[in-house]
This record gives structure tokens, C-alpha cells and sequence, in this order.
């Protein structure tokens, strides 16, 4: 077997000399197949890239026909190149003619050579071509030399990915552009349009130094990096802050092992000795393990890639010698996976401008937060992450769902006018803003908003809103990186109700579980968290913290009115329970001679269907009830509303859940109960609309929606509305969407 001349690492500097010098992209490729061939002893070294639609077309050659380059291109698949692109794994034959997947192309005058070597060039687990040598003696080239080519590889890839090879015009191909403008449509799930760059949740370390100038000094940088990495997961394991147990400490200890994986480091010490620099080793032996996962379909692993990210990203800035990334852009526009609630609400406190996430829905919380912070979110956009890049410029539109990376000139003109004009809407809405929310035949429909932090409060006189129908209290305890002291508690409700100025307040009870978990504490995974251990379950089986929160509220709301609601109830037993506890801290506060509420109001979130069948008995001892449409209509369609795949299967405008809110409505009347509805679909005119028709009079929904209802609100006869939505009521239509949008045409009602 002959020997790699020169081995690797003389390799690897004359292609950064190569790649360093002034000349052409074609004949800097050329010269690298010539070096590659003669450091290999192999008579042939192939370049192939992918074009537009998955070919592979023949870049450079040494050996093979020139002629051939630029013309011959292999389909997506075909061939041993396609194959070794397809796998995205080397492939190794001593006999390539014989194997079922060889392709064979006669201008490349390929006839005499037997062997193949073809490694994929690839780059953060994305195919960009193929390095192929052959040789006309049948062998099979041995473990250092594919070591070697894929090293070779890995340079090319970062070459390719940087666009250093489009400088020739017959090459560029604006389909192939790594930095070419890239649009996207995903969905819109928080109003707004927004201009600003790349934040990546959990960036990419883009390494610029990928081939070593010493081997040993990387090696000992690898070894301190390392070290003090495995300090660092020792001293978060040890954390007493975190305070972890079972699972969460199992996940932890199973990440530490991964730190301390001889078979990791080996193989990071191995690719520093082809002579790559240890950061380009990290992220060479990253790429294998992705594509390991991606390929192999093994489960383990797949679970477990997201440790090792983390772990390689770590290391990575052990490396670069500090831990934190850099400063954060005043027009940030972060990108994620996917992102919890109060993931967003710490962006928020940094001036995000827009999100964009490639899972969410419109009811999963980070979506309520976000229109809560007025941040526009666009969701399910599969492969934005591997596709931005930290720092380009990319526009956002929260309502219709579009994403422009990399925009150009025009589209910013574009993105300019849309802000414009929705500047214009939010000043046509600013004038309803003092007008009373009254339908044309002289109904009042009590606008509420929806609200959670601080920042929230000064919507309510910019929107206009009659009160707060809804105060999620959860999110002032996700945002936290302790439990509030009930002194806290207290001054935090007291600033809430300053701000309302006599306007009512419904604070909700904390509404913890499902995907809002606070970032201490102690959280058992559930199977299904959404029918787990959640609101007033986790109230009732930790009374303290429902008591505390009850005795800050009353203290806050000392000589007024204040309505506290029960989130998750399932039945009057339960709410009872709830109920003697806030009755047990009136009690107390009167005992103690302590300032209490003039009249102490307690309600019942209608989230759990069960409870639906006890609205009569339930308005005998609750005071009032809300219904929670974006949990309601979760459980009546048993569709998940965090999970994008099926939270669009049922519209929340389909003929079951306006029959079932018109049975509620009817049901609370008889009772003589009062009644809202708090949930996403209050805040949309046309759902509104059809909310009207049925017989509700109080909608709590985000502030930016109360102008746009209440322009519904002012064009809307409710005798009509209530008419036409009871002839709707036994029809079939997946969903009654366009039906009631052309009753709004006709009727002239304001639904945009
Ligand atoms: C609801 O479920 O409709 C609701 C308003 O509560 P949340 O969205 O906070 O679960
Ligand atoms: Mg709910």
C-alpha cells in the first residue's frame, strides 16, 4: 500500500496556502486536487459540488478528463458520489466498477481505475459535495488516508460554506450561495414587522482558524479546555442553587459522564493530529457524530445530540477562553428551536425585536408571552437554525408569517412600508380608543385585557381597556430566579392595582405545570404535562403556596374589591377546596386585625370539560366564571396546543365549539351566573364576532387586540349576529371561518 506522501499535516498547510493566494476559484481548485492527488499517491482527485436541485457536478479534477469539468453532473443519488453524498459517510471500495451503485460516465475516461475513495464535504450535518481519489490498482485505502481526506474535506466545506469559491462568474449560482437571500413563510403568531439581525438561541461557533501552526500547543489547549470544562459540570452539579434531584439530576450526571468520555477525547485528539486546530477538531468531530445520529436513526444518541451540542459548544468556549458570547445587538432578532416562556421573558429584558422559532403555536405560551411583550413571533420554520447565520440581517412580519434573511435592498423598502402602514392602522385603532365599546343596536360589550407583568399595565389606558379580565401571576414567578418572598408578593399586586386606577383586576391563582415551569424548584418530567400535576392541582396538594399567594393579594387589595380566579378546576369539590383556603386567609387577616379587601371575589377558570357539566352547581359557590378556550378547546379536540403538527387540526371557529360555547352561555344564564371567555380566539374580530352572536358580553384578550374588537364591536348589530349564528349551529363545515367572514362582508362589520 503506498504511503500518504508528506502525511496530513504538510497536507493541510500547503491548502491554506493554496486557499490564501490571489488567484481564481478554478484554478485554486485545480491546483488542491493536484496537491491532494500527489500527497495520496492517487491518480485521480475529484471536487464535486452540489448545484441547484441536489446535483453533483465535477468541480476540478487531477486525473480524470478536463473536459469532463463543469459538464458532467451526477442527479441527486446517482452513483457512487451521489451515494456518498446520499449516506454522508466515506465510501471505500477496492473494486468500484463491481459495486450495483456505480454510475458510469464515459467523458470523464474513467475506464482504467478501480479503486474509490469519495468522502462527503460537510459542514454543521449539510452536504456540500464530494471528495473523491482513485487509483487503477484494486486497494483498499487504509484508516489514515480516509482520516486524512476527510480533514481535506472538512477545510473544503468551511471554504465552500464562506462562498471563498463563487468569485468567478460562470460558477456562481445564486441557488448555491451560502449568504444568498433566503426567504421563508411561516406562520405569524405575534403581530408586528420588524427589521433587525440574527441572535442564534444556541449559536454555532463559527471557527476561523482550522488548520494548526503546532499540534502540540493544540493538544494542550484541548486538554485545559477540557478540564476546565469538567470543572465547570462538576461545579453545576454541585450547585446547591439548582437544587437537583431525580431526573433532572440524572440528565446532569449523564451529561458529566459525556464530559469525562475517553472514546470524545480520543477521537478530539485525533483530529488534531491530522492537523486541524482544536476548535476545527471539535467541530469536525461534531459533524461526524450529527451525521452519525442523522444516519444510524439510533434513539440513544438522537436524545442524547443535544448534550453533546451543548458539551461541544461548551468546549468550544472553554477554548476561546471566556464563557460568554458577545454583546447583545439593540435589534436582535433571536432564533430557536423552540423557546419556553421565560427563556423569552429574559430576551424581552434585553430588547429583543422579533422571534422566530421553528416549532411553536398560537396558544403554546412562548406565544402568549410574545404578544403579551407586543414581540412578533413567527413559528414553524423547519431549518431556520441551520440556515442563519449570527449577525445577518434579516425582516420579520408577525402577522403574515414571512421571514427575509439576508434581505435585499428591495425587500427593506418593502418591510419599511409595511411598518408604515401598520403604524397607520395603530393610529386609525388609537381613535376608537376613547369610544365606547357599543354595538350599533346599543349593546355594551365589556372589553377586558389580558395581562401578567408590569410592563403589561400601562396598555390599559394606551388600549383603552374596561379592566384586567385575566392576570396571569405565573409569569412575575418565571421570570424570577427565586420564589418572591410574600413581602415581594405583596408590593408586586400593590403596583399592579396602583396602575389599574379603579379599573377591576382578575388575578389569577398561579397557573404553574403543563409548559410553564419555574426555573427553580423542584419538576418531575410528566408523560403528558398538560393533563399532569398543574394549577390548582399543584395548588391543592401545596396549599402554602396557594395561601401565601392569597395573603399577598389581600393585603395588596386592602379597601377595594378583589377577584382572585381558579385556574384547571375539574369539579365544585375541587373549587371548594381552593375556595376554604382563600376563606381560611380571610379569616386569618381578620383575626389579626390586618387591612382586607372590601369584598373578596373568587371565580373558576372553564378549562376542563368535566367542568362544563357542572356549571350551574359550580356558579352556586363560585362568584363568577371564565372560560379558558386555549385549554377548553385543547381538551374537547384533544389536540396539544404547544404541538404545531396538530394544533391546527381544529379551528377554533368549527361548529362543535360554537355549539358547546352556546350550551355554556345558555347554562350561566339560567344559573344567573356572570360569565367571560379569556382565552386567544376573544382577541380576534371575527371570532369575537361570532363569541357576540352566541351571548357573551365580557372578552379578555391581549391589549394590541382591544382596538381592532372594538372597531368589530361598533359595526356590529348583535340581533343579526346572534341570527345568523344560529342558523350556523348543525352544519358540518370543518370549519364556519368563510361563512361568517362573508356574513361581516355583507353586513359591512369591521373584522380587519
Ligand atoms: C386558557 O387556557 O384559555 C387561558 C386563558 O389560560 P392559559 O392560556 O394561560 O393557559
Ligand atoms: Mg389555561
Amino acid at each position: 500500500m503506498p504511503p500518504a506522501a508528506g502525511g496530513p499535516r504538510i497536507l493541510l498547510r500547503r491548502l491554506r496556502e493554496i486557499m490564501a493566494e490571489q488567484a481564481s476559484a478554478q484554478t485554486r481548485l485545480d491546483k488542491l486536487v493536484m496537491l491532494i492527488a500527489a500527497n495520496m499517491v492517487a491518480e485521480v482527485c475529484s471536487i464535486y459540488l452540489r448545484r441547484a436541485g441536489n446535483a453533483l457536478e465535477l468541480f476540478a479534477t487531477e486525473g480524470l478528463n478536463p473536459s469532463a469539468v463543469h459538464n458532467t453532473r451526477m442527479r441527486a443519488g446517482e452513483g457512487l458520489v451521489g451515494l456518498v453524498a446520499d449516506t454522508a459517510g466515506p465510501i471505500n471500495l477496492s473494486n468500484a466498477p463491481e459495486h450495483p451503485r456505480f454510475a458510469y460516465r464515459p467523458e470523464t475516461g474513467e475506464d482504467p481505475y478501480r479503486s474509490f475513495l469519495g468522502v462527503p464535504i460537510v459542514r454543521g450535518g449539510q452536504v456540500y459535495g464530494v471528495l473523491t481519489v482513485q487509483n487503477r490498482a484494486a486497494r483498499q485505502y487504509d484508516e489514515e488516508e480516509v482520516e486524512a481526506l476527510q480533514t481535506v474535506a472538512m477545510v473544503l466545506a468551511e471554504v465552500v460554506a464562506h462562498g471563498a469559491l463563487f468569485d468567478i462568474a460562470e460558477l456562481d449560482e445564486p441557488e448555491l450561495r451560502p449568504d444568498r437571500p433566503r426567504a421563508f413563510r411561516g406562520e405569524g403568531f405575534s403581530e408586528g414587522v420588524a427589521v433587525g439581525q440574527v441572535v442564534l438561541h444556541e449559536p454555532r461557533v463559527r471557527v476561523d482558524r482550522l488548520i494548526a501552526d503546532d499540534p502540540q500547543t493544540e493538544l494542550k489547549r484541548l486538554d485545559e479546555a477540557l478540564s476546565s470544562l469538567r470543572a465547570s459540570v462538576d461545579e453545576m452539579l454541585e450547585s446547591s442553587e439548582l437544587d437537583l434531584t431525580g431526573e433532572s439530576r440524572e440528565v446532569i450526571e449523564a451529561y458529566r459522564l459525556f464530559a469525562q468520555d475517553q472514546g470524545w477525547q480520543q477521537r478530539l485528539r485525533d483530529a488534531i493530529h491530522t492537523g486541524l486546530t482544536a476548535e476545527a477538531a471539535v467541530e469536525r468531530v461534531q459533524d461526524e457524530l450529527r451525521l452519525r445520529v442523522a444516519r444510524a436513526g439510533d434513539l440513544y444518541l438522537r436524545e442524547r445530540l443535544h448534550d453533546l451540542e451543548d458539551l461541544a459548544r461548551r468546549l468550544q468556549r472553554h477554548l476561546d477562553g471566556g464563557e460568554g458570547g458577545g454583546a447583545f445587538p439593540r435589534d436582535a432578532v433571536v432564533i430557536a428551536r423552540a423557546l419556553g416562556p421565560a427563556e423569552l421573558l429574559d430576551y424581552g429584558r434585553n430588547g429583543v425585536v422579533a422571534l422566530v422559532l421553528e416549532d411553536a403555536a398560537t396558544t403554546s405560551h412562548v406565544s402568549i408571552v410574545a404578544r403579551a411583550m407586543r414581540i412578533p413571533l413567527v413559528g414553524n420554520i423547519e431549518g431556520i437554525t441551520d440556515t442563519a447565520r449570527a449577525g445577518d440581517a434579516i425582516a420579520v412580519d408577525g402577522e403574515t408569517g414571512e421571514i427575509h434573511l439576508r434581505p435585499p435592498p428591495e425587500i427593506l423598502d418593502a418591510f419599511e412600508m409595511r411598518r408604515t402602514l401598520v403604524a397607520q392602522r395603530v393610529a386609525q385603532i388609537a381613535k376608537v380608543r376613547d369610544l365606547p365599546a357599543v354595538t350599533r343596536d346599543g349593546v355594551h360589550i365589556r372589553l377586558m385585557m389580558n395581562a401578567g407583568l408590569m410592563i403589561d399595565m400601562p396598555h390599559l389606558v394606551e388600549s383603552g381597556a374596561d379592566g384586567v379580565g385575566l392576570f396571569r401571576t405565573e409569569l412575575q414567578f418565571m421570570i424570577g430566579q427565586t420564589m418572591p418572598r410574600l413581602a415581594d408578593q405583596t408590593a408586586f399586586y400593590r403596583r399592579v392595582i396602583d396602575a389599574a386606577d379603579n379599573k377591576p383586576i382578575v388575578f389569577r391563582t398561579l397557573d404553574l405545570g403543563g409548559d410553564k415551569i419555574l426555573p427553580y424548584g423542584r419538576w418531575e418530567r410528566e408523560e403528558n404535562p398538560a393533563l399532569g400535576w398543574r394549577a390548582i392541582r399543584i395548588a391543592l396538594d401545596r396549599p402554602a403556596l396557594l395561601r401565601y399567594q392569597v395573603r399577598a393579594l389581600l393585603a395588596a387589595s386592602a379597601g377595594r374589591t378583589l377577584r382572585i380566579l381558579l385556574p384547571m378546576v375539574s369539579d365544585v369539590a375541587e373549587f371548594n377546596a381552593a375556595r376554604a383556603l382563600v376563606d381560611r386567609e380571610l379569616e386569618r387577616a381578620r383575626l389579626m386585625a390586618q387591612p382586607q379587601p372590601r369584598q373578596t371575589l373568587v371565580g373558576a377558570m372553564l378549562e376542563v370539560p368535566a367542568l362544563m357539566f357542572m356549571l350551574p352547581q359550580i356558579l352556586r359557590s363560585a362568584d363568577f366564571v371564565s372560560i379558558g378556550s386555549n385549554d377548553l378547546l385543547q381538551f374537547v379536540f384533544a389536540v396539544d396546543r404547544t404541538n404545531p403538527r396538530v394544533a391546527k387540526r381544529y379551528d377554533a371557529l368549527n361548529p362543535a365549539s360554537l355549539t358547546l360555547i352556546r350550551q355554556i352561555v345558555q347554562s350561566a344564564a339560567e344559573a344567573g351566573g356572570e360569565l367571560s371567555l379569556c382565552g386567544e380566539m376573544a382577541g380576534r374580530p371575527l371570532e369575537a364576532m361570532a363569541l357576540i352572536g352566541l351571548g357573551l358580553r365580557t372578552l379578555s384578550m391581549q391589549p394590541a387586540n382591544i382596538g381592532p374588537v372594538k372597531m368589530m364591536v361598533r359595526s356590529l348589530d348583535t340581533r343579526e349576529v346572534s341570527q345568523f349564528v344560529e342558523k350556523l349551529s348543525g352544519r358540518t363545515d370543518h370549519s364556519l371561518r368563510t361563512r361568517l367572514a362573508a356574513f361581516a362582508a355583507e353586513r359591512g362589520i369591521v373584522i380587519r
